[in-house]
């Protein structure tokens, strides 16, 4: 194989062709001039080297108007800290050594309304931690309407069965009722928890019955909800104009403890509009017992993470959701929308045009957002990643439609310069 060999056996011609590329580090350019001279066409080599570069991590345009797009990264996060030590580990007060969780911990806490909280990398690691050290080898009951995959093989009985806690299935597909829990809580005395997950990528209809927080909590076992989205409070006091429309059912923080959830957790990166994270929130004593768990430790966020949360918590705290993007992109009136879009539209074959965008990210499933972008005939997903700020639309009856409602106004230049590419 030619790109195992040793630098020196390089033969001189893939080193000359590799000087005369760009874009990426030299040795990255001599495995796409290698790979060019072996394909017989050497006069590629530049053409390999953009399109591996474009195999990078790149920022791109999420013209897609599903706002929390996951292999968009979700939630759009900017987030700068100096090359500094942090206290991360430490307590300024006592010179000793502090808890990771106590400064970024304690404003979730805040937040939620809970005596406590903690930080680990995502929502999925947040229920397995809760779940392994609440309930190992004991009970957990779920109810079957409950026990859903949410999405990139997160199923709630695999994480259970992962924790070393005994699924107990609870009611039916689309009816559970308190005497389910009641019946779970009495032929199971060592039922460790009652766990409920908000179902949050899809919605039953119909005849379905589903049991309140209120009322889990009166059974006796602490209640778990993994809320996934990450409403802090369903009030929205960091909007001046209060919640919007869609995001009625979506089950918010604040208000399930306050009905008596004794955990909740949920993701960084949807709804709270923050870097992948999950967190804890809840009863001191349980939130506790996780932090103190094996598992915590190989779960523990980095610095960055924690100081992009810390700084996102301070914004909420401050009431400024101006000043989160995710909440800026969800509220921007329609009209603002609708007049970017004119403007976008400088050519007959851009059509400005009324969509809906979605919350995505398994939020307010079935919820849509009034939005405004462009529609062209026909499919140019192509033309149109191949831009150099590469934008990512949908086709839509035929139609290529760029949603604005994800797409940052200062990036509309960008949205132009990819649009000149299908009008040639
Ligand atoms: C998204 C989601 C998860 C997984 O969260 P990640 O942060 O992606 O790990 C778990 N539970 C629910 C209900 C979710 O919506």
């Amino acid at each position: 194989m030619t790109t195992s060999e040793p630098v020196a056996d390089r033969p001189p011609s893939v080193d000359a062709l590799a000087r005369r590329l760009q874009g990426l580090p030299h040795p990255l350019l001599v495995d796409a001039a290698r790979q060019a001279i072996a394909d017989g066409r050497p006069d590629s080599a530049q053409a390999v080297a953009d399109s591996r570069r474009r195999r990078l991590l790149s920022p791109v345009i999420n013209a897609t108007g599903v706002l929390l797009h996951t292999n968009l990264g979700r939630a759009p996060v900017a987030h700068r800290q100096p090359a500094a030590a942090q206290t991360v580990e430490f307590d300024l007060e006592s010179g000793e050594r502090g808890s990771r969780q106590a400064a970024v911990g304690g404003l979730f806490a805040r937040l939620c309304a809970t005596e406590s909280a903690m930080v680990v990398n995502n929502n999925a690691g947040a229920v397995l931690l809760v779940l392994a050290a609440l309930a190992n080898g004991r009970s957990v009951a779920v109810s079957r309407g409950e026990s859903v995959e949410i999405g990139g093989g997160f199923r709630v009985p695999d994480v259970l069965e992962q924790s070393g806690a005994r699924l107990v299935d609870v009611g039916t597909t689309n009816r559970t009722r308190l005497g389910d829990y009641q019946h779970a809580a009495e032929r199971h005395p060592d039922l460790a928890l009652l766990l409920k997950v908000h179902p949050s990528n899809f919605r039953v209809e119909g005849f379905t019955e589903t049991v309140g927080v209120a009322e889990l909590a009166t059974i006796g076992p602490p209640v778990v909800v993994d809320l996934g989205g990450g409403l802090l409070d369903s009030r929205c006091p960091w909007l001046p104009d209060g919640p919007p429309r869609w995001l009625a059912d979506e089950p918010a923080a604040v208000q399930t403890v306050a009905a008596g959830a004794d955990i909740v957790t949920f993701s960084g990166d949807k709804l709270l509009g923050g870097p992948q994270a999950g967190i804890i929130a809840g009863r001191a004593d349980l939130v506790e017992r996780c932090a103190r768990h094996p598992l915590a430790r190989a779960l523990r966020p980095g610095g960055l993470v924690l100081g992009a949360l810390q700084d996102l918590a301070l914004t909420y705290l401050r009431r400024d959701g101006r000043a989160i993007p995710f909440w800026r992109m969800a509220t921007t009136p329609v009209a603002d929308l609708e007049a970017r879009a004119a403007a976008l539209a400088t050519a007959d074959h851009l059509v400005p045009t009324a969509t809906d965008a979605v919350p995505g990210a398994g939020a307010a499933p079935g919820a849509t957002i009034p939005s405004f972008g462009l529609a062209i005939d026909g499919d140019h997903l192509v033309s149109l990643r191949a831009a150099d700020r590469p934008v990512i639309a949908r086709i839509h009856e035929g139609r290529t439609v760029l949603d604005l409602r994800a797409v940052d106004p200062h990036h509309d230049p960008a949205v132009t310069a990819a649009l000149t590419s299908i009008a040639r």
